[in-house]
């Protein structure tokens, strides 16, 4: 590394917001702990940030508390304000945002630059909508009286993020929250607090109100979220992250019978039909399996190809991994950056080993790299058998299986054989078989001869133990409104 871009990146972390933001203040853990951010592209702690503790998650629910109702009363267009003045902080400060992104959590400079934007976009887009949200008027069947229905901010928000998407998770949430006139307690995870700490930063310059928005970051995340989310106080619970964390909080959730919304695991499976344009089904492949170094929901877990172009697909797609250059995602020209850590980087050398022991054949890739970092390489798998665990798993990492189907029904049995539905892919030229695939798969979203399906204007989500609810979209500020009928009698 250069001493100039060393210098940069060491500026960038010294000037990012470290404390807990409750009530539009800077502050630190009551307890004084703090906890480290780790860069998982050398393995070095970069910075320590406040950790909170249960005292500090009331003190943000309860902010978030006496703050609702004056928030509610906050009108659309000024709401709308925010966010819009919030989306434009977002793009002038790109370089820091990326930045800091890369960092904490390792993605290429270039898919970090890619994230702000489609964060930023979220804003916009809410913003837009903060202005639409409408009731009804009708007259009652007998005519003697008649309905108002008005659409109301659902009260203070539980918002959870993992570390994937470090910035566009939250923007997800805190978008509608604030357009819907919510306010919210948004707990990132614990190895990429920064990206959110700096977006507090831009709220509050955009003049989002003290209170609105609070961000508690610890290391303790059930032990601090559990009490606040039994305590009745907050009314919604909006959670991105793994199966197994959110059927425990859908638990807890009923125990005051608090809204929900569940963007969790996936399996996606890509799907290659014999009429597939191979260029396109090849780029289409490397944007659904290698975006984030494949540690996404939403990656390509399952990679079908028909038997009389799988070879070809297969190779095709190898050569272009292989031009993949690994490294730092700070690096000119890194295209795969490492994974989030060395738990993460033994799970997918475990799913790869279990693969090949089943019966797969190593095109490429294959080993963990050697050195310092949790690096592993781009790797394909051919002829998986069902009995791999990756079928089943989430390999979140940059591993391709791909296997080979002889016909449409095969393949849509084998897409279907997973609890996940969050999204499939599907390679065709045929325009009826697209659409006819595409309604027999079980799944919130499937992209059509495209590799990515995230778009803040579409409404996000999945169906199965993939998820409740959706984001984005002309949907996704309901997941923060309650429906108010109210009765007037005529005479
Ligand atoms: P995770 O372990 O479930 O963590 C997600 C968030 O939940 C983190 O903030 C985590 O905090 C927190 N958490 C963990 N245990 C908790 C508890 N007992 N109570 C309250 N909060 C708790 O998931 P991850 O490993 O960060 O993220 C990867 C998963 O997210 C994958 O399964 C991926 O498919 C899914 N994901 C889904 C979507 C979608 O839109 N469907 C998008 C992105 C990711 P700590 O950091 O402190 O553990």
């Amino acid at each position: 590394m250069t001493a100039p871009a060393a210098q940069r990146e060491a500026q960038v972390i010294q000037d990012a917001p470290k404390q807990l933001f409750i009530d539009g203040q800077w502050r630190s853990a009551r307890s004084g702990r703090t906890l480290e951010v780790v860069d998982p592209s050398t393995a070095e702690v970069v910075c320590t940030v406040a950790d909170a503790s249960e005292e500090d998650g009331w003190d943000a629910l309860r902010a978030a508390q006496r703050a609702q109702r004056e928030f509610a009363a906050v009108p659309p267009r000024r709401r709308a304000e925010m966010l819009m003045g919030a989306f434009e902080l977002m793009h002038q400060r790109k370089d820091d945002l990326a930045l800091l992104m890369t960092l904490e959590m390792g993605k290429p400079l270039t898919e970090a630059y890619g994230e702000v934007a489609y964060a930023a976009e979220f804003f916009r887009h809410f913003a837009e909508e903060a202005t639409r949200i409408s009731g009804n008027y009708q007259v009652a069947p007998a005519g003697n009286a008649r309905f108002l229905v008005a659409r109301q901010p659902v009260g203070p928000s539980l918002l959870i993020t993992p570390w994937n998407f470090p910035l566009a998770m939250g923007t997800r949430k805190l978008g509608p929250a604030i357009a819907a006139g919510c306010t919210s307690v948004l707990k990132p995870a614990s190895q990429t607090p920064l990206s959110m700490l700096a977006l507090a930063q831009i709220l509050h310059e955009a003049e989002v109100p003290a209170g609105v928005v609070n961000i508690l970051v610890t290391s303790d995340s059930g032990g601090v979220m559990e009490p606040l989310i039994r305590s009745g106080i907050a009314r919604k619970l909006s959670f991105t992250g793994s199966t197994s964390v959110g059927k425990m909080l859908l638990e807890q959730c009923a125990s005051t019978v608090m809204r929900t919304s569940m963007e969790l695991g996936g399996n996606a499976a890509f799907v290659v039909f014999d009429d597939a344009d191979l260029d396109k089904a090849v780029d289409g492949a490397v944007l659904a399996k290698m975006r984030n170094s494949g540690e996404a929901c939403t990656a390509a877990n399952r990679i079908f190809a028909h038997r009389s172009i799988a070879e070809e697909f297969s190779r095709r797609l190898a050569e272009r991994l292989r031009q993949m250059r690994v490294g730092r995602g700070v690096d000119d020209g890194v295209a795969v950056g490492p994974l989030i850590d060395e738990k993460q980087q033994k799970k997918v050398q475990e799913l790869v080993d279990d693969a090949v022991r089943s019966g797969a054949s190593v095109l490429l890739g294959g080993e963990p790299a050697a050195g310092e970092g949790y690096f592993y390489p781009p790797t394909v798998l051919t002829d998986v058998p069902r009995e791999a665990r990756m079928w089943s798993e989430e390999i979140f990492g940059p591993v391709a299986p791909v296997t080979p189907f002889d016909s449409e029904e095969e393949v849509i049995d084998w897409v279907n054989a997973t609890e996940y539905g969050l999204v499939n892919y599907v390679y065709t030229e045929s325009l009826n078989r697209a659409l006819r695939v595409a309604e027999q798969v079980e799944s919130g979203m499937v992209g059509i001869n495209q590799g990515v399906v995230s778009n803040p204007a579409a409404p996000f989500g999945g169906v199965k133990e993939s998820g409740l609810g959706r984001e984005g979209g002309d949907t996704g500020i309901d997941e923060f409104l309650e429906t108010k009928y109210i009765g007037i009698a005529m005479d």
